[in-house]
């Protein structure tokens, strides 16, 4: 790595085609964050007080049934984290998320296998390490992080795609602005650094709101005293029968989940208001077996979702 009296980084040495110079650096190197860590120094920001899982154990299973295929990721709580199942087109994808500081990896790996049902030791589990935060300053000089190298928060919402969508429309537009370039950078770092911090709020909700006490770990994500301040707020808002929408839009800036999802988390881990507002007005009552009906019935006009993966992979196959 080459850089110039600025700062900046001038050149970056290849295995291949020698030291490739460029006005601007894009740092994808996954979790080794190459440029923007280890070579530009900026400090990585861990998100660890907040949300305690920082590994996870990964391990296939066969499809149970060759002529349907699940269209939905199922995800459950486990002793000290959660554990997803992706249906894939050939395998259904398996791993547990868990805390270090609560389960040791040979026995998160055993507690994935019985939640499996997968004993057979010659199917191989992959363990990981995930650095759970974000970098202070995702665009620092002439470089910019995009992906893992920028930060990681647990999948459980699965946003790491998302924000990589997010960074690199942030960064046309920052681009495009005929603006202070110190102010551009500013402003760009300000927005992604939103970006994480509301996402970890939220995924931290699922972790604070639960009501478990059959693992240390789970007393423990209850018991967290660290919270953000927006958090602060919003639980405040919601516990005292207050507007949680005008809160949400108040704090619009800085949140990236919707007025929706919010009451989705509050209300379905079981957290409602102490003191209840009166309704300003009637609502209808929802008949659940009548929903529940017209979606079998509509169900039906639906082509099964093998079906229509199969029917995508004919559709590009080349020609014979
Ligand atoms: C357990 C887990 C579950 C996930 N689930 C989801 C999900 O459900 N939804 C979602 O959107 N995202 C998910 N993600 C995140 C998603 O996998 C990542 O966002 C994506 O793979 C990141 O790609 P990347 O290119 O940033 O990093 P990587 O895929 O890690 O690629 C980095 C590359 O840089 C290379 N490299 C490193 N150092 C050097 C060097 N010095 N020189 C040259 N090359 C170098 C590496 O070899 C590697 O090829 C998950 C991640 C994990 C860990």
């Amino acid at each position: 790595m080459t850089r110039q009296a600025s700062g900046d980084i001038a050149g970056v040495e290849t295995s291949r085609h020698g030291v490739l110079g460029a006005d601007l650096f894009v740092d994808c190197t996954g979790f080794a964050s190459v440029l923007i860590c280890k070579t530009l120094g900026v400090p990585f920001q861990s998100y660890k007080s907040y949300l305690f899982n920082d590994r996870a154990v990964a391990m296939p299973t066969p499809l149970d049934a060759p002529d349907s295929l699940p269209s939905e990721t199922v995800s459950g709580a486990m002793k000290c984290g959660w554990a997803w199942t992706i249906p894939l087109t050939n395998r259904f994808g398996n791993g547990y998320v868990y805390s270090s500081d609560f389960i040791d990896e040979a026995a998160a790996e055993q507690e994935l296998r019985a939640h499996l049902k997968q004993h057979d030791p010659a199917v191989e589990a992959r363990h990981l390490k995930m650095r759970v935060g974000r970098l202070e300053r995702t665009w620092e000089h002439n470089c910019v992080a995009i992906g893992l190298a920028q930060g990681f928060i647990e999948p459980l919402e699965a946003t790491a795609l998302m924000i990589v969508q997010d960074t690199v429309e942030n960064l046309i537009q920052a681009h495009d602005r005929a603006d202070n370039p110190t102010r551009v950078r500013e402003d760009f770092n300000t927005k992604v650094n939103r970006i994480y911090d509301s996402i970890r709020d939220y995924i931290y909700m699922h972790y604070k709101l639960n009501s478990r006490s059959d693992t240390a770990y789970w007393e423990a994500a209850r018991e967290n005293p660290v919270m953000s301040e927006s958090v602060r707020q919003i639980l405040d808002v919601w516990d005292n029968g207050g507007d949680l929408l005008s809160e949400i839009k108040r704090q619009s800036a800085q949140i990236t989940y919707s007025p929706t999802s919010w009451f989705c988390i509050l209300a379905g881990m079981g957290r409602f208001p102490r003191k209840s507002r009166k309704a300003t007005h009637k609502h209808g009552v929802s008949d659940h077996e009548q929903a529940r009906k017209a979606c079998l019935e509509m169900l039906r006009h639906f082509p099964d979702h093998k079906s229509v993966l199969d029917g995508m992979r004919t559709a590009v196959a080349p020609a014979a």
